[in-house]
């Protein structure tokens, strides 16, 4: 029994919107608090019509303490542990959700023994790559057998379950799939955390989410700069091969900013760039889809939807 508890703001089962994984199932842990208003966006509240700017600041600024124990059980309730076993991912969102990090480390560790057995046959993709342990077919052991010893870097790396390197590779590549050698941690779900990249995160999480979505706000939010560019942090994500970036645009000067202040100056690969369009609501983000889709095009970056907003416009927790 657990009595540590995380203060939450909402769980549901949907689907990823954003960034390199949008459209997997998934279940989403939303923690309550941040550390950012972002009032610089456009969002308004729909029934009053109050400017809030951040689109989820009226779910992040209420939050219910559950001890671990709870969460589980209700997980256990709305099958979603099932989930897991299909490769859907558990997504760890806010608000800000490594204000409550070492609670987040805690609760990882928690979960694992309540997760249901995987079968061999799922996909790298579909499991999360490489978070299950998988007996070894004999031209496996025949491999495994006859590999060179791993220099420290290399097993430091080893110790990732991640789709991507620095150079932006992606799930289904050769060599993307690394087994895991860590057995109390091996039977997680594949984990994305999506952060404002203003925290740094702690060890155990720096080892063991196979994805950080970083999303650093741009002048256009109206944050204060020191609060929201953070370059010890942003540098630490970058050398994490699992971290991506991913913005959010409302025109041509908030690219030029990506470029400058974070692509360059930090030297990002492209590859590991998402854009996405700002509006909290599906009309207003359907005026600036095209010009982003141009702006994507122009400076080779990705283009990620916002998927949700598309489906169920300003609903959340759906
Ligand atoms: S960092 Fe994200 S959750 Fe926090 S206020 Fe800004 S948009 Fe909202």
């Amino acid at each position: 029994m657990s009595s540590e508890r995380l203060v939450v703001s909402e769980m549901f089962y949907s689907l990823q919107g954003e960034g390199p994984t949008v459209g997997r199932p998934a279940v989403f842990l939303r923690l309550a608090a941040c550390n950012l208003e972002c009032s610089g966006f456009s969002y308004r509240a729909p029934e009053t019509g109050e400017h809030l700017g951040c689109d989820t600041k009226l779910v992040w600024k209420k939050g219910k303490p559950y001890t671990f124990e709870q969460m589980i059980h209700e997980w256990q309730t709305q099958g979603w542990l099932n989930t897991f076993i299909h490769g859907a991912h558990l997504i760890i969102t806010g608000g800000e959700p490594l204000l409550q990090q070492e609670k987040v480390a805690g609760f990882l560790s928690y979960l694992v023994p309540h997760l249901p057995p995987h079968p061999r046959s799922l996909s790298p993709v579909g499991r999360g790559m490489t978070s299950f342990p998988l007996p070894l077919s004999p031209q496996e052991k025949e491999m495994t057998t006859f590999s060179p010893p791993l220099s420290p870097q290399e097993r430091e790396m080893a110790t990732f379950s991640s789709p991507f390197s620095p150079k932006g590779r992606r799930a289904g590549d050769e060599g993307a799939d690394t087994p895991p050698h860590d057995a109390k941690t091996n039977a997680l779900p594949y984990i994305e955390i999506e952060t404002n990249g203003t925290i740094l995160p702690n060890e155990f999480l720096s080892h063991r989410v196979n994805q950080f979505n970083v999303s650093p706000k741009l002048s256009s939010s109206l944050e204060p700069r020191e609060k929201a560019y953070r370059p010890e942090v942003l540098q630490h994500f970058v050398n994490l091969p699992q971290a991506i970036f991913k913005f959010v645009i409302q025109n041509e000067k908030d690219v030029k900013e990506v470029i400058e202040q974070y692509q360059k100056k930090f030297n990002i690969d492209n590859q590991r760039i998402w854009l996405m369009p700002e509006g909290g609501s599906l009309k207003d983000m359907q005026k600036k889809l095209a010009l982003l889709a141009e702006l994507c095009k122009q400076y080779q970056f990705n283009f990620s939807p916002r998927l949700h907003i598309h489906i169920w416009d300003e609903a959340t927790g759906v």
